[in-house]
């Protein structure tokens, strides 16, 4: 059975603002217990950066807790009320198989939120189990922390624990749950949940709330919820414009995995392009290609306009005043997209200063891949090292015209090729989960209960742009199978 016991100098300090929140934005909840919790992988930097007590936390009583056997003292587990626009289609949706347990507070006075998910059925589970199966968590382990060591704002891992449960699925697989950590879990959907089903005092409370959790800095004069809506668009356009440098593919752009606090959030279907082509989808379930590498940036916009409308009633007494003002801040989005990716591009090119040419030699690499088939990360990587490693692209005559180019423009700033280099290597990652490298990891932890390989991948990730030789194993492209990778979501 679930108890309230106080578990030993585990260093948990919970604080849980959210449960101040009017009540229709949750439902009270504790974790459905599981039969024999067994801890998997523990994040044992991330604990400590949290405060927390490692050695505690890795014991049976750990264990427990991770599962949601055991509830930590201080902690009043809740499911989150939010909805969303899943492929275009609005729809409740809520926290169906994920409590928040609450937030931790950090020894810096960081506030986090901590999230089992998988911890079984809610309120908001529809027909859903509540379950997680233990390859997709772990799976979102590895890419988030990957995220994490990239430099790209995003939810992190603390642990998975394996429940001694089957869930059904396709077939029978071994259920666990991930212990997630957030700068919080607001969403574009509880926006739209509020606006949608909320008075309108609590959609002000809801904003109120976020401004003040993530974007303290906003006065209590002006429009403050103009700043709010300000605040998510840059956030956003930051943050996919992160993506896109590195290759990352989301795989479901739905507004209910759009976190407020500009963290990169839900990862499902989600994997990292390898052959550079912007129509890339690995996810089964995106058949139209909705959330393309190349649309993401396009989704955002589309998701920040559903933000911007549950905004309305805050922005202006008068509807029309009040559109106007979401239109205008909404345009704005493009240009932040773009100073945002620019900036980041010229980086991966050794490109300190701007001219007005700098987007059409970026673009004319781009194409170069795409009519090659050039690996994208691998790519940048060849430019990084010194001398580069041929690859197919670089030995064709088209790249030898590039190159020209680039490095022309290169000679046409103040610093000299070893700084070029510097920022190079500090912006061109030379290990990236790979789809191969990280299904081989899975298959060893899930099949054989081996997490040696996981470890060792976790390891390389975790340092991704260190250029160090014995990772070069981690540059390898797969052996093409000619079957095309496909991710599977929510699983
Ligand atoms: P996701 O695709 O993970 O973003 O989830 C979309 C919605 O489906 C959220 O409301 C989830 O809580 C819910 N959901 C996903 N899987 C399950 C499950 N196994 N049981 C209950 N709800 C689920
Ligand atoms: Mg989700």
């Amino acid at each position: 059975m679930t108890e309230k016991a106080a578990l030993i100098d585990t260093g948990w300090k919970f604080d849980n603002s959210y449960t101040r929140l009017p009540e229709t934005f949750f439902t009270r909840q504790e974790p459905v217990p599981v039969r024999s919790p067994k801890l998997a992988v523990f994040n044992e930097r991330l604990a400590a950066a949290l405060g927390l007590n490692a050695e505690a936390l890795q014991s049976e009583s750990g264990a427990d807790a991770f599962a949601g056997n055991r509830i930590p003292e201080g902690a009043e587990p809740l499911a989150q009320a939010y909805a969303g626009h899943q492929f275009g289609y609005f729809t409740m949706l809520g926290d169906g198989r994920a409590v928040l347990l609450g937030e931790h507070v950090t020894p810096v006075g960081k506030r986090v939120d901590i999230q089992l998910k998988g911890s079984g059925r809610t309120p908001y589970s529809r027909q859903g189990d509540g379950r997680a199966a233990l390859g997709p968590m772990l799976r979102e382990y590895i890419i988030s922390e990957a995220m994490y060591a990239l430099g790209i704002p995003t939810t992190r891992s603390l642990a998975v624990v394996t429940t001694g449960q089957s869930i059904i699925r396709e077939t029978e697989l071994p259920g666990a749950i991930l212990t997630r950590v957030a700068a919080s879990h607001i969403r574009v959907g509880t926006f739209q949940y509020a606006a949608k089903w909320g008075s309108p005092e609590e959609l002000r409370a809801l904003a109120d709330y976020t401004l003040q959790r993530h974007f303290p800095e906003v006065s209590k004069g002006g429009n403050r919820y103009l700043a709010l809506l300000y605040g998510v668009i840059q956030r956003q356009a930051a943050l996919i414009a992160k993506w896109m440098h590195v290759g990352f593919i989301h795989g479901v752009m739905n507004t209910d995995n759009m976190a407020l606090s500009g963290e990169t959030i839900d990862y499902g279907p989600c994997a990292f392009m390898d052959t550079y082509d912007p129509a890339t989808v690995f996810s089964s379930i995106d058949r139209q290609g909705r959330y393309a590498y190349g649309n993401q940036p396009y989704i955002g916009a589309w998701n920040l306009a559903r933000f911007a409308e549950t905004l309305l009633p805050l922005l202006h007494d008068e509807q029309e005043q009040a559109i106007k003002i979401a239109e205008d801040a909404i345009a704005g989005y493009n240009a932040l997209y773009q100073q945002n990716w620019l900036a980041g591009m010229r980086a991966k090119l050794g490109i300190f200063n701007e001219e007005a040419e700098d987007e059409a030699l970026i673009q004319d690499l781009l194409s170069l891949m795409e009519k090659h088939k050039a690996d994208y990360t691998n790519t940048f990587r060849t430019l990084t090292l010194d001398p580069i490693e041929e690859t197919e692209l670089t030995k064709t005559s088209d790249y030898a015209e590039w190159q020209q180019k680039w490095h022309a423009r290169l000679n046409r700033q103040q610093e000299n090729r070893e700084a070029s280099l510097q920022l190079m290597r500090s912006s061109n990652p030379a290990v990236i989960p790979r789809n191969h490298r990280v299904e081989e990891a899975l298959e060893a932890a899930v099949e054989d209960g081996d997490y040696s390989v996981m470890e060792r991948l976790l390891e390389a990730l975790s340092k991704p742009y260190s250029y160090h030789a014995e990772q070069a194993d981690y540059c390898m492209l797969p052996d093409r199978s000619g079957r095309p990778y496909r991710t599977y979501c929510g699983t």
